[in-house]
């Protein structure tokens, strides 16, 4: 029998526990949605007002050289290498991940039919997150080139549809609504056995779980800084590029913060080498300013601490659900082998939009994916151990005592 107690002695053995402190969380709040916005590190405060009240309020103009803010994207890559496992000047934070995604893919699908016309088919999951399904078929209908985007419903079934006619393989490395990881190492390299290019998508991997693009030899990747790696409501995603491409690297957002002169105001486009092609045009100051605050936590540790953490804060849920929730009609989906997991532990319930609402009432704050699954994000850099115990305790009185409307119907933005 686990005990609340035996969870404090787990924080109490935390190395990383006191990286917590540098977060700003409302007291009493069980905070289990940091896959989806993560929290706000204190320091985002006073960043905040220096780059709005100084940087803009006095120093105005001068700022794109007094406050670097023309080299941000690429500063805030070059802080993001040990995260993605990345080279130096492979990374830029810019843009959204959709857009992100948009200019790779673009790339991916030029790049292959220059060397091979007949290389047309985008192999995605049909589970992948929305919007970089909805990016591959706009950009494919958009080309009008006889591109075809194929949805695999299980994964096992790559061999199967890779071949001569794939251009590009477009993954999301850990599911957004189970929490399943792929083996990003030996999808990769199947996918360079048929020819086709490797576009990962790390929205719910950076911060969350240790990441080696490069040892993995993939091509691209996107994500976002606003999940797991805290840097605030809509702040800039980040694109990394495998250096091999980035001579020759080319999107059709081609606007002048890629070129190569861009203060020179030329008619024609000429691209900058390397990594600051991925850009266009001028970037959110203020909300990319703060990214740096979420990244510095991490600078105080390392992935291996925080996948440590991760996996036990994920198998003590799991622990404890089996313990205190049998027979109360939860199933777990997130796979519990730890090389197929991510940092978020997902559960299906035939009511979790009303269980998730009457969760988020007792303070318990996770999140719904429809039709029903209730997500909690397990960010080490914040979430204790005793949470998970307090958690899976709400829980079970909401589901032992039906605390829960039957009946709750999802609004439309949640
Ligand atoms: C969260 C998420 C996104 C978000 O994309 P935005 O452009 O920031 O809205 C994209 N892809 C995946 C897999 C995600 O989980």
């Amino acid at each position: 029998m686990l005990t609340r107690e035996d969870c404090l002695q787990l924080d109490a053995k935390d190395t990383i526990s006191a990286l917590r402190d540098a977060f700003d969380l409302p007291e009493g709040l069980i905070y289990l949605d940091g896959n989806s916005l993560g929290a706000k590190p204190k320091a985002a405060s006073l960043r905040a007002q220096q780059v709005v009240d100084q940087q803009w309020g006095q120093d105005l103009i001068q700022s794109w050289n007094k406050a670097h803010w023309f080299e941000l994207p690429m500063k805030l890559g070059m802080q993001m290498l040990d995260l993605l496992g990345a080279w130096p000047n492979e990374v830029a934070v810019t843009d959204t991940t959709s857009v992100n995604l948009f200019k790779a893919l673009a790339f991916c699908l030029k790049h292959q039919a220059q060397k091979d016309p007949a290389r047309k088919k985008i192999i995605s999951e049909r589970s992948n997150f929305p919007s970089d399904l909805y990016i591959a078929q706009g950009l494919s209908n958009w080309l009008e080139q006889g591109h075809e985007l194929v949805l695999l419903d299980d994964i096992a079934d790559l061999p199967k549809v890779l071949n001569e006619e794939c251009a590009v393989l477009m993954l999301t490395h850990v599911n957004y609504r189970s929490g399943a990881m792929l083996p990003m190492q030996e999808i990769t390299a199947l996918a360079h056995q048929h020819g086709a290019l490797m576009l990962w998508d790390l929205a719910h991997s950076a911060g969350a779980v240790p990441l080696d693009l490069r040892g993995c030899d993939a091509d691209l990747a996107v994500g976002c800084t606003y999940k797991y790696l805290n840097g605030g409501p809509g702040a800039p995603a980040f694109i990394w590029i495998h250096s091999r491409f980035l001579r020759d690297f080319e999107q059709p957002l081609s606007g002048w913060w890629s070129h190569i002169e861009p203060f020179a105001m030329r008619p024609e486009y000429r691209p900058t080498p390397g990594i600051g092609r991925a850009l266009c045009g001028t970037q959110c100051i203020v909300s990319m300013s703060l990214v740096e605050c979420g990244l510095d936590v991490f600078a105080r540790t390392d992935m291996q601490a925080i996948r440590a953490k991760s996996l036990a804060l994920g198998d003590l849920m799991l622990a404890l659900l089996e313990q205190e929730c049998a027979g109360l009609d939860v199933q777990v989906i997130t796979p519990r082998e730890h090389a197929r997991r991510g940092s978020q532990i997902c559960l299906a319930h035939p009511h979790a939009y009303g269980v998730m609402q009457a969760l988020i009432k007792r303070g318990v704050v996770g999140d719904y994916r429809a039709p029903d699954i209730m997500r909690f994000g397990l960010a080490p850099l914040y979430v204790r151990f005793v949470d998970i115990w307090d958690a899976v305790y709400v829980l079970k009185e909401i589901l032992q005592k039906q605390e829960y409307d039957p009946d709750a119907i999802p609004l439309l933005v949640s």
